[in-house]
């Protein structure tokens, strides 16, 4: 028989991405391709659904191409995607009834806050795992429904269907199977994450026709097939997963306890909790994590807005660096940050802080402070922001910390990454594919088509590209994380102002 692959599809904020991996979950072929972003007013932001469709067909057949395979070598494909991101479309002809709602955009924040003031706010929390803002589904619906005329009629007699973008590729690529996984539907607002059901109530509230929605199925099943044409051979589509739910299954990251962090532009950071749908007291999310079968699991999710993103500003704002790489030179160099501490809130505080009024601080800067130790700074707080909502994870989730995966475009800086352990006081651990959202995908995929067995085997082919062991202090640890809080403290009270 001729070599078997697994196909992912990678759809993205800004592109759309198609790796086919082998047995061994090594990459054999990868094709990409950006997108318009169509930004109509400030904080609003919007994709063209046909141009996801298009580009990740054209990426999918691309990347066959690149190896020269057939679709009879594709044993199943795996979808993740650009989470909240909604689109509604008429079911008998398939177009689009208007651009697909991106969850960066803002539009429906006054919606929100008229939800959260009529009390909503326990119960959706309570239900969903979620804290009510825009970036969810739920008010992008609602906004189209209420804005589109003729929509809501039609979507009332059941002409119009709904999805995030996980159920509009799938509906495409399988000509009509209308469904969405555990983890996607998780955040939408709309599904309750214990009954593991759309929310009658909070439909209800956004007046939602249930009829609209897709059916909800475990992360890794065997959907449907592809219709013929796409590939030239029917594949099955077995695999689902929101874009940080499949980073943390590609990261092996199974059992309780088990975390991974993103270093990306912003970082996000995932615990799986296992069956147990852990509630966050300070202010992270909770929400279905993907899993084998029927059986749920969950996980805590916290984010950094400003992650890597510190660098590119040190490198395109300050042009104190050519290239990002080139902050773990510098932050050798300085030896110690004399002092100096970077809060990077440009756009507020994420969790645990939540403080939408914060703005950027350096403090502690004499006549002495070198441009090394500047960027040193900023490498520090990233890891000093990670360490913070790792702290809140352990509180909520009632257990300590002994390793962390990491991922995304800034783990690749040693420095940073052992500086992250320094201060977690806990061991991190870099992976050597780097692509963990698609391998997610794809060991979902894999699992359900039988190409791989269990959980075990894909483990083993989980490969370790470094290990970085906690080495410091613990007194020193301790007078860094005073300085840094202390730190936050100025970048939080500079916020005062303005409330
Ligand atoms: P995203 O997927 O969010 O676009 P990536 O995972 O590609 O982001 O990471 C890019 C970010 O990581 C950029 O903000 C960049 O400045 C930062 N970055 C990339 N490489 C390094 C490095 N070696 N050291 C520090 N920061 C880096």
């Amino acid at each position: 028989m001729m070599e078997q692959f697994i196909l992912a599809l990678d759809q993205g904020t800004t592109s759309s991405r198609a790796i086919l991996f082998d047995r061994q979950g090594k990459i054999r072929a990868m094709a990409q391709e950006e997108f318009t972003q169509y930004y109509p007013q400030p904080g609003w932001v919007e994709h063209d659904p046909r141009d996801i469709w298009r580009g990740q067909l054209k990426v999918g057949r691309l990347a066959l191409e690149q190896l020269g395979i057939k679709a009879e070598q594709v044993a199943a494909i795996g979808v993740t995607n650009q989470r909240e991101t909604t689109i509604l479309w008429d079911k008998e002809s398939g177009q689009p009834v208007y651009p697909a709602i991106v969850w960066q955009c803002r539009r429906t924040a006054e919606m929100i806050d008229g939800i959260v003031a009529d009390g909503w706010r326990e119960t959706i929390k309570a239900r969903t795992g979620l804290i009510p803002d825009a970036y969810f589904s739920a008010s992008k619906i609602a906004w189209i429904l209420e804005h589109l005329e003729g929509v809501r009629e039609k979507a009332e007699r059941g002409e119009i269907l709904f999805g995030t973008v996980d159920t509009w590729l799938i509906w495409n690529l399988t000509g009509g199977v209308h469904v969405t996984d555990y983890t996607n539907a998780s955040r939408t607002m709309l599904f309750n994450i214990h009954t593991r059901e759309w929310d009658p109530e909070l439909l209800e509230l956004f007046r939602i026709p249930a009829c609209i929605l897709p059916q909800v199925k475990p992360s890794s099943c065997i959907y449907g097939k592809t219709r013929d044409f796409w590939f030239g051979g029917e594949i099955p589509v077995a695999g689902a997963a929101g874009d940080q739910q499949a980073a943390l299954f590609g990261q092996c990251c199974f059992q309780p306890g088990e975390v991974k962090s993103t270093y990306g532009t912003g970082g996000f950071m995932l615990m799986n909790t296992g069956k147990e749908a852990v509630s966050s007291e300070s202010g992270l999310l909770t929400t279905m994590a993907a899993a084998l079968g029927e059986e749920p699991a969950y996980a805590l999710e916290g984010s950094v807005f400003v992650s890597g993103a510190v660098i590119q500003w040190l490198r395109d704002e300050l042009r104190l660096l050519d290239e990002s790489p080139d902050s773990e030179f510098f932050a050798e160099k300085a030896k110690d940050n004399g002092g100096v501490y970077m809060v990077p809130a440009f756009t507020g505080m994420g969790a645990p802080y939540w403080n939408q009024y914060a703005r950027g601080m350096i403090v502690g800067l004499t006549r002495s402070t070198s441009k090394a130790q500047l960027i040193r700074a900023a490498l520090e707080a990233i890891a000093y922001q990670t360490a913070d909502v790792c702290r809140a994870m352990e509180k909520d989730a009632g257990l300590s910390l002994k390793s962390i995966q990491v991922d995304g475009g800034a783990s690749k800086n040693d420095f940073l990454m052992q500086f992250q352990s320094d201060i977690l006081g806990a061991v991190v651990t870099r992976p050597a594919c780097v692509e963990t959202t698609a391998l997610g995908a794809a060991f979902l995929a894999g699992l359900a088509a039988g190409y791989w067995e269990s959980l075990e085997e894909i483990k083993k082919l989980w490969a370790v590209d470094a290990l970085f062991k906690p080495m410091m202090e613990e007194d020193k640890r301790q007078a860094l994380l005073a300085d840094w809080h202390l730190a936050v403290e100025c970048a939080l009270h500079w916020g005062e102002r303005k409330k």
